[in-house]
């Protein structure tokens, strides 16, 4: 390779893809001395999160919605580390309500902010239920508390090979120890549970239990009696947004926003920010990463790279193959990563009519999963590749609270999480998936708003498929790769791999695929970067 070859330029540091992990880490490698370009491939940063409804055909009017629109998870100490907030992250809802629609227009709310409204409204339909809400509650929060520090760190190897490491097994044994045994004993009882046995234990409310239920299999392919459905929920409860474990916030701007922020804050730092420059190929040589093809032929000369493309992407096409251990490719291949999650957007004529104020509805995050069984039998039909007849979902009105987030003539858009779609429609294409999700979910609209229906001006959807083309991540799942605990902490996203670090010296993952997983957090970016940071320096 000679010089003249390399008119990409020469970094210490390179990071493939622009969602928000990358934005993380080439923001903190940076901030650390190190010349810095992110390159990604699309047009446009924010990977999954900003991906909206603007495809060709669509008569548009959606301008500021993305697949994401709530943040749960977000790391705390990467707001501050990052100064986002300096960099415009503002949130127009700290803590959203959980609101469920149920048929018939009863509604069962669970406040964000006013634990009496929360008893009052399960005490409709459960006094006793209502009681036991806040013990509940308590519960899985003493629980996700335990957890919530190792989202923030490198998992160690299971060769115990140095002081650190031994270090790290016993910050996880005493964190479980801080628990007190009567919390430790439910902890491993419950953890590989699954989250309806859970809530059958404690609730009798149908929609209180289909609401816990749906919360803890949104973004995975799970159903509420999958097994370890309750350490998904548990991690789903162990972030922490604007100081309130567990909550959901809705950022001002949506998530675009969060995106702006994070690129401010990356390029305040000194990252050189590429857009449309997509990585053909991780050079190697003798093992270690010798830069960076692209694919209009220019070269990157750099020794570390820090990928948050799919695990998969990274590994089997950017490096390719032949420079890896068979079994490392076998368990890449078999990780499980199809996704089950997709969009739905309505641009409405009028506030539509859930039974809640305009004010209200713009800081209710409303889920439609009326029972345990609903989401599980949407589950089922998702599995043979069959789209159930009512899916579950969750829905924000983002505009109702933040005039930014209002559709082309200042009117409400109305976002909706669809869970339970399968992957692939059987024997039909993508094209009739989508159609079948805007008849199903607007009818399924039209029954829990009388008049919606009437005031729908224009409807856009977005399907796994979709995901995938559009940010190259192999069946376009939330977390790239699931969650269960099969695929997580020490076996994430493959055995051998869970410390960010690859095969291939220099090379690292640092996306959604990575140890805690997918989701707003920013976690995965900041581990992996600080991990490849303090190799760098050690090096040095
Ligand atoms: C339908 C849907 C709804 C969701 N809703 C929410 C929500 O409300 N709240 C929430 O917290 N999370 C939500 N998520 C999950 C969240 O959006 C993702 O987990 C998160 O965006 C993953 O971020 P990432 O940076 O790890 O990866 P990605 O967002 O996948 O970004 C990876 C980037 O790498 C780029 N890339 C890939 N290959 C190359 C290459 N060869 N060269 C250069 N660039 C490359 C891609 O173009 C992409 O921009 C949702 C996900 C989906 C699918």
């Amino acid at each position: 390779m000679t010089g003249a070859a390399r008119q990409g330029g020469r970094y210490d540091v390179a990071v493939v893809g622009g969602g928000h992990n990358g934005l993380v880490a080439a923001a903190l490698a940076a901030r650390a001395g190190r010349s810095v370009v992110l390159l990604e491939a699309g047009e446009r940063l924010g990977g999954m999160a900003t991906l909206g409804p603007r495809s060709p055909g669509s008569d548009g009017g959606f301008d500021s919605a993305g697949a994401a629109h709530l943040v749960d998870g977000l790391s705390p100490a990467l707001v501050q580390g990052l100064e986002l907030h300096r960099h415009g992250l503002e949130f127009a809802v700290a803590t959203m309500d959980d609101v469920a629609l149920l048929p018939g227009g009863e509604l069962l709310v669970v406040s964000g902010r006013d634990a009496e409204t929360t008893r009052r409204s399960i005490g409709r339909f459960s006094p006793r239920d209502a009681e036991r809400f806040p013990a509940f509650e308590a519960r899985l929060a003493r629980l996700a508390d335990a957890l919530a520090p190792f989202l923030d760190r490198v998992p160690p190897t299971l060769k115990f090979q140095d002081w650190a490491e031994r270090l790290e097994y016993l910050r996880l044994g005493w964190a479980m120890r801080r628990l007190g045994r009567k919390d430790m004993r439910d902890l491993l009882r419950i953890i590989g549970m699954n989250a309806a046995d859970l809530t059958e234990e404690v609730f009798e409310t149908d929609a209180l239990k289909g609401l816990i239920g749906f919360d803890a299999v949104l973004g995975n392919r799970f159903g509420p009696r999958s097994p370890n459905t309750v350490y998904t929920l548990l991690q789903r409860k162990s972030g922490t947004i604007a100081g309130r474990r567990g909550a959901a916030a809705l950022p001002k701007g949506g998530p675009a926003a969060l995106i702006a922020a994070l690129e401010r804050a990356a390029r305040a730092a000194g990252v050189e920010i590429r857009t449309g420059a997509r990585v053909a190929q991780v050079l190697v040589d003798n093992g270690r990463v010798n830069g960076l093809a692209l694919a209009d032929g220019s070269e990157i000369d750099c020794r570390t790279v820090l990928s948050s493309a799919h695990p998969r992407t990274t590994l089997l096409d950017l490096v390719g193959v032949r420079q890896l251990d068979a079994d490392l490719v076998r368990s890449l291949r078999h990780a499980r990563g199809e996704g089950g999650t997709a969009k739905v957007w309505l641009r409405l004529g009028a506030v539509p009519d859930f039974g809640l104020s305009a004010g209200d509805l713009g800081r209710s995050r409303l889920v439609f999963a009326p029972d345990l069984g609903f989401v599980e039998r949407g589950h089922d039909a998702a599995k043979y590749g069959e789209l159930p007849d009512r899916l579950a979902m969750e829905i924000t009105l983002p505009g109702l609270a933040d005039a930014h987030q209002l559709g082309s003539g200042q009117k409400p858009i109305l976002s909706a999480t669809l869970a339970n779609v399968p992957y692939r429609l059987r024997n039909r294409d993508d094209g009739a998936l989508k159609q079948a999700l805007i008849q199903r979910t607007t009818a399924a609209l039209a029954d829990l708003a009388p008049g919606l229906a009437e005031t729908i001006e224009a409807v856009e959807a977005l399907t796994p498929k979709q995901v995938e083309a559009a940010t190259g991540a192999p069946g376009g799942h939330w977390h790239h790769l699931e969650t269960g605990l099969d695929q997580t902490y020490l076996l994430r996203p493959a055995p051998g791999l869970a410390q960010y670090a690859t095969p291939i010296q220099g090379l690292w993952l640092c996306g959604a695929g990575s140890h805690p997983g997918g989701g707003l957090t920013g976690r995965p970016g900041a581990n992996a970067a600080r991990a490849a940071l303090a190799a760098t320096r050690a090096r040095r």
